[in-house]
């Protein structure tokens, strides 16, 4: 077999919904593969299980998610809004808006655990691009492994 084998690039999307490494776009970032299992949902892979790229590259490294999360959210309000604005439409006249209020804070409470898995996957993705070299090339290196330098500031 020829190693320059062209291999297609998982398209970036799908693989953020599904929380792969970023690196490769194949593996898992996430132990269990389904976040409903709300005990394992945060459960990291140290390392992609297909290229064994670094996950978590500096303690607290996902820290700065709660931003992405603010913004997805965000994302999905406006999406329910424009559907119930197109699908049922609001009026001044009776309690739709305040359904969709509730249903949309329902929606956002149950979405929380993917949310939560895609935002991580986003982050990652800021630090980690998509190598083609996926196979053999470098991966990129954790920031603080080594424990030594940690307190060297
Ligand atoms: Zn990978």
């Amino acid at each position: 077999m020829d190693v320059q084998q062209h291999d297609e690039k998982p398209n970036l999307i799908f693989s953020l919904l599904n929380s792969k490494c970023t690196r490769c776009r194949r593996g898992d970032m996430f132990r269990d593969k389904n976040p409903y299992h709300l005990r394992k949902t945060m459960k990291m892979n140290d390392q992609c299980p297909v290229c064994g790229q670094p996950l978590e590259m500096e303690p607290g490294f996902y820290y700065g998610t709660n931003m992405i999360s603010y913004g997805l959210a965000v994302m999905v309000c406006i999406i329910t809004f424009f559907l119930w604005w197109i699908l049922i439409g609001f009026s001044l006249h009776d309690s739709r808006f305040f359904w969709w209020i509730g249903i949309n804070a329902f929606l956002l409470l149950a979405l929380q655990p993917p949310l939560m898995r895609i935002s991580r996957a986003v982050w990652l993705a800021f630090f980690v691009k998509y190598s083609p070299e996926w196979r053999k090339g470098e991966i990129v290196a954790a920031y603080s492994v080594n424990k030594e330098h940690q307190n060297n500031w």
